[in-house]
This record gives structure tokens, C-alpha cells and sequence, in this order.
């Protein structure tokens, strides 16, 4: 029976299985009405998202023309709310203790290979430090789930640490937080403790394959997990990251319910996921990904990334250094709105890059380029790479963001805080060659500022910096 209600507060009722059964065989019956996809697609171009069923039409058509003409639609929903900014990110992975026993991660409980770390206080700063001299301005935190060594004292004292580091020109200015479901209470002092984005990945919506990958710990409890985002909403947590590891389970059905959970925490809280990040299985002590048989191809992945840029045309896409070079520099064509750059997944691993014998990553990096380097390529794609930070530290969160960029006024605000951020990285951290180029582009870009007063203010601010000022932001 179907119980589906997309508004409900139990995870069986917004997720419901029939309901996903019932959209892919929809799709599969309609996936050659080409008339009803263009109209779609048609009805997509203005900006106003789709359903989940439109969505999953449009995964299950096999016309090539079609794949073409998504491709380009999505580019150009990318283009109109972002501009051709890509926000830049890396991960700090603070411990990799943990209890559960998820198949898929190195960190279960049960690998009893892997070299297990925590950091310290004192560690953390030097972790900072280094990241900090990248140039990196927005850190994800990462922690398996352990209630006695990685408690949540431990994560609110780190984040505090973070916030306090200023080295040099140096500043964490957003901690976006990966950790595990947690209470009501819990998600509160997260709030207090300044966060940006609470990320918690699904996995997988399917909850027999669910409770399969999960066998043991907490985390095995699908309800409460899936439940998450609820809680951290509650808690006042505006801005929450959604995503799944696809290759776990059927991609299709996924796909499906990751959009009926965005659709879930748009009725019940007026506002969707922030983020959807969109990593794929990949190889890791202990973990061996062809046991998970359910790998999706290049093609189909982009065609998923450009489908959700035209489903969910206000939640940024997050695609990490888990993929190539090649297939990010597609994604960021597609609709990836942030990128991670010179990402160590190991614990402690930006002061001391870890040894092959001393394995405590949680999965073996594609993209293996500096942030340097990531950033010199994002230019020379014609792409604007941005250490802007700025929405949630003017509180532009939730629903005041997502009104913001549904009346496309985001991208005045984004290019403009992209251009200030990229010279703040230029004068501080680029290669001299990386430098030039930077600079030839933020004055082509400059002149496409809308708004003149915003472009006499933004000169303004980019002469400043050339004195040794940092930090503007609209
Ligand atoms: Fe622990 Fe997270 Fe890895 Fe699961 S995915 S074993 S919860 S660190
Ligand atoms: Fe993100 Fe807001 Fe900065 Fe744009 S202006 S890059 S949406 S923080």
C-alpha cells in the first residue's frame, strides 16, 4: 500500500517505497513519449524546478537528443543563478573512530587494519594552519561516530578551535559539519557553535539495502537517520546537505529519493536541501567496490547532475576530489556548484601527507592536484573559483537564501563576492603565472556586474586589498 506523505515526520511516510516503485515504473511506460518530455523540459526552463516523477522521466529517456538538450538547459539554469562561480571547499577529517559498521567505509568498526586517529587540539590548529596557507576560507568537517572518544564536547571544542586560528591572512570562515544523526539538543550546540551547513548523506533511501550496508551500530537505525534533517530544521539549523553514495544500491531508485527528501524538508519547513553531493563508491582499505554492483557510468552520471541542476534549481551541487579531473571539469559545465581542491581524506593528513602503510583515509582520492592547481584549471575553463563564505555570515540562511536566489538576485551577490574572494586568494596564495591569469579574468568579469554601484564598490574593494584590506563581502 502506498502511505505516501511527503509532509509526515516518519521517514516511511516521506520516503515511501511504493511511491518510488510506482515513479520508476512511470518512467519506464512513458521514457519514449518524447512530447511529454520536451514539454517538460520546456516548462523546466523556467526555473521553477520539477516533480520527482518529471525527473525520473527524464533519467529513463534513452533519446540522445535528448541527453543533448538537458545538457544544455542545465548549463544555462547553472549559468543564471550562479554565474560561472565555483565556490571551493576541503574536508577536515578530525577523528576516524568509529562504531558502526557500514560496508562501504574503512572507518567501520570491525576493520581492525586501518590505523585509527584522533586529533588533538594542538593537532587541529596545525591542520589549519596548512589549510589555512592553501587558501582554502571553508572547511567540511568530518568524524565517525563514536559517543566516548569523538563526543560532541570533542567536535564543538574543534570548531571553536578552527573559528579562533588567523594565521597570517589565513581564516576558517564557514564550517560546514558531516557528522553522525544526533539529537534535537545536540543539533542546538551545533547552531550556537556557528555552523554552516549540517551534511549528512543518506547512503541509500532503500531500506532493506539500508539496513543490509548497516549491519551493526547505530547508524543501522534507517528511521532515525533518515529522520536527521528533521531534527537539525528543529533545532534551527537552516541550511542542511543532502546526499548519496551512489554504486551503493539501484541509482534510479536513489535518485528518486533524494528528491522526495528535498521535496519533504520544502513542505514541512518551507525550505529544501542546501547542498546535494553526489560522490560514487570508490576503492578504500577494506572496502573493495566491486562488491557493490550497482556502479553507475560516466554517462548516466552526468546526465543525474544535470537533472538535478534542472529539478532542484536552488541547492548547490558538491562534487568532491572522488572523481577525476575529466569528469569534473564535465560536472562543473552540468551544474556542480562547489568543488573540494587538494583534499586529504586521511586524519592529520594536510601537515603530514600519509604514508601508503599508514592507511587512515576514508577513500582513495581521484583528483589528486593541489589547490593551486585546481584553482589555475578553473580559470583557464573560464570558470571564476570563489572562497566566498558570505550568505551565512550575513545570515542570508534557509528560507531568506532560498528566496534570494529563487528571484535570481543571487547572482548579483555572487559574482561580485566570487571576484573579491578569488584576489584575496590571488594577492595571498597563487603562483605568480596563476596570478596574472586571475587577474585578467576578474577584470573581464567585473564588467559583467549588472549593477553599477555594486561594480564601483566592488573596484573599490579590489583596489583596498592591493593596500593589504581583506574580508569584503556583499
Ligand atoms: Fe563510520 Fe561514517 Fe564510515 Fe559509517 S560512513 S563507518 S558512520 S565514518
Ligand atoms: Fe555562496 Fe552566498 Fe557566496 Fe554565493 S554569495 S558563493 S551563495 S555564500
Amino acid at each position: 500500500m502506498n502511505n505516501y506523505n511527503s509532509e509526515s515526520k516518519k521517514a516511511a511516510e516521506f520516503i515511501d517505497h511504493e511511491e518510488i516503485m510506482d515513479t520508476l515504473k512511470y518512467a519506464e511506460a512513458n521514457k519514449a513519449d518524447l512530447e511529454t518530455i520536451r514539454k517538460i523540459l520546456a516548462r523546466a526552463a523556467d526555473c521553477k524546478g520539477l516533480s520527482y516523477r518529471e525527473a525520473a522521466l527524464l533519467l529513463e529517456c534513452e533519446d540522445r537528443e535528448i541527453h543533448s538538450e538537458i545538457f544544455k538547459l542545465a548549463k544555462q539554469i547553472k549559468e543564471r543563478f550562479y554565474g560561472n562561480r565555483i565556490v571551493m571547499f576541503a574536508p577536515l577529517y578530525l577523528s576516524n573512530y568509529c562504531i558502526n559498521g557500514c560496508k562501504y567505509c574503512p572507518y567501520h568498526g570491525q576493520n581492525k587494519h586501518i590505523n585509527r586517529k584522533k586529533l588533538t587540539q594542538e593537532q587541529i590548529r596545525s591542520e589549519v594552519i596548512a589549510l589555512q596557507d592553501m587558501g582554502h576560507k571553508r572547511l567540511a568537517l568530518e568524524a565517525g561516530e563514536h559517543p566516548l572518544i569523538n563526543p560532541i564536547e570533542y567536535i564543538l571544542e574543534s570548531i571553536e578551535t578552527i573559528y579562533s586560528i588567523k594565521h597570517k591572512n589565513g581564516a576558517i570562515r564557514r564550517v560546514n559539519v558531516n557528522i553522525a544523526a544526533t539529537t534535537v539538543e545536540n543539533y542546538k550546540k551545533l547552531k550556537d557553535a556557528g555552523i554552516g551547513t549540517y551534511i549528512l548523506f543518506q547512503e541509500t533511501y532503500n531500506k532493506n539495502a539500508y539496513e543490509d550496508l548497516h549491519p551493526s551500530g547505530p547508524k543501522g537505525d534507517y528511521a532515525y537517520h533518515t529522520e536527521a534533517m528533521d531534527r537539525a530544521m528543529e533545532a534551527g539549523i537552516d541550511d542542511v546537505g543532502c546526499g548519496v553514495l551512489f554504486g551503493l544500491n539501484l541509482y534510479k531508485y536513489d535518485f528518486v529519493g533524494i528528491l522526495m527528501h528535498a521535496k519533504h524538508l520544502e513542505d514541512t519547513f518551507g525550505c529544501g536541501p542546501h547542498t546535494i553531493s553526489v560522490p560514487r563508491v570508490r576503492p578504500a582499505d577494506d572496502v573493495d567496490p566491486e562488491t557493490f554492483d550497482n556502479g553507475v557510468p560516466d554517462e548516466v552520471f552526468k546526465r543525474i547532475i544535470a537533472i538535478l541542476r534542472i529539478t532542484v534549481p536552488y541547492t548547490g551541487i558538491i562534487m568532491s576530489t572522488r572523481e577525476t579531473e575529466a569528469m569534473r571539469g564535465e560536472a562543473v559545465k552540468l551544474g556542480v556548484s562547489q568543488i573540494s581542491g587538494g583534499s586529504r581524506t586521511s586524519v592529520g593528513g594536510y601537515v603530514e601527507e600519509e604514508k601508503v602503510e599508514d592507511n587512515s583515509s576514508q577513500f582513495d582520492v581521484s583528483d589528486r592536484r593541489t589547490l593551486g592547481e585546481v584553482v589555475d584549471w578553473l580559470i583557464d575553463l573560464g570558470h571564476v573559483p570563489s572562497f566566498c563564505t558570505a550568505c551565512y555570515r550575513e545570515g542570508r540562511t534557509g528560507d531568506r537564501f532560498m528566496s534570494l536566489v529563487k528571484s535570481g538576485q543571487i547572482a548579483n551577490i555572487c559574482q561580485p563576492n566570487a571576484l573579491m574572494t578569488l584576489k584575496e586568494y590571488l594577492e595571498d596564495y597563487a603562483s605568480e603565472e596563476t596570478r596574472l591569469k586571475g587577474l585578467t579574468l576578474i577584470e573581464e568579469r567585473l564588467e559583467t556586474i549588472p549593477n553599477a554601484k555594486v561594480k564601483t564598490l566592488v573596484k573599490g574593494h579590489l583596489k583596498d586589498m592591493e593596500n593589504g584590506k581583506r574580508d569584503f563581502r556583499f
